[in-house]
């Protein structure tokens, strides 16, 4: 099975697929789906690789598309006509604010940094380049490095 959101934990779909609703089902395999968010209708289908894992029962609470699959994995079972919220969905890991504290940037992952700010950009950059890595050590050098020019990072859970 190829496609799904995170192999890692699931969260983002987990909180994301309370807005997540089955308006209107045309067949076993075609629903019309009403995000909550923004009120949008989307017909989808269930991927043929993935009709029987849909068929299973979902966790409740979770998006209704959402399973896990038998080696733990989540797994969307729209993926490729998921709604545009779940396209526009970037999993946030960590959240970067400057002096005023407000937020200047956010880190999808272990370091994709997206921001506005050229200078911001420059800096993560070349902490990316002499500081490669990740986990504790590395997330407080990265906190020291970028305090020294004004900014905070602060891991989102
Ligand atoms: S439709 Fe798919 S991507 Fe969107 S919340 Fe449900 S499982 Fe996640």
């Amino acid at each position: 099975m190829a496609s799904f959101i995170c192999t890692r934990c699931g969260k983002c779909c987990i909180s994301l697929g309370r807005h997540i609703r089955i308006e209107r089902s045309l067949s076993p395999v075609q629903h019309y789906v009403r995000n909550a968010i923004s009120n949008d209708v989307t017909l989808v289908t269930i991927h043929p690789d993935r009709r029987a894992l849909f068929s299973g029962t979902p966790d409740p609470g979770w998006c209704p598309f959402l399973r896990r699959d038998a080696g733990g994995v989540f797994v969307c079972t729209i993926h490729e006509n998921r709604p545009a919220v779940c396209r526009d969905f970037r999993c946030r890991t960590m959240v970067i604010t400057g002096k005023e504290g407000t937020e200047v940037g956010h880190v999808t992952g272990t370091a994709s940094l997206t921001t506005e700010d050229p200078v911001l950009k420059a800096l993560w950059t070349d902490l990316k380049r002499r500081m490669p890595g990740s986990g504790p050590a590395w997330f407080r050098e990265m906190q020291r490095e970028l305090s020294n020019h004004g900014y905070a990072l602060d891991i989102l859970s």
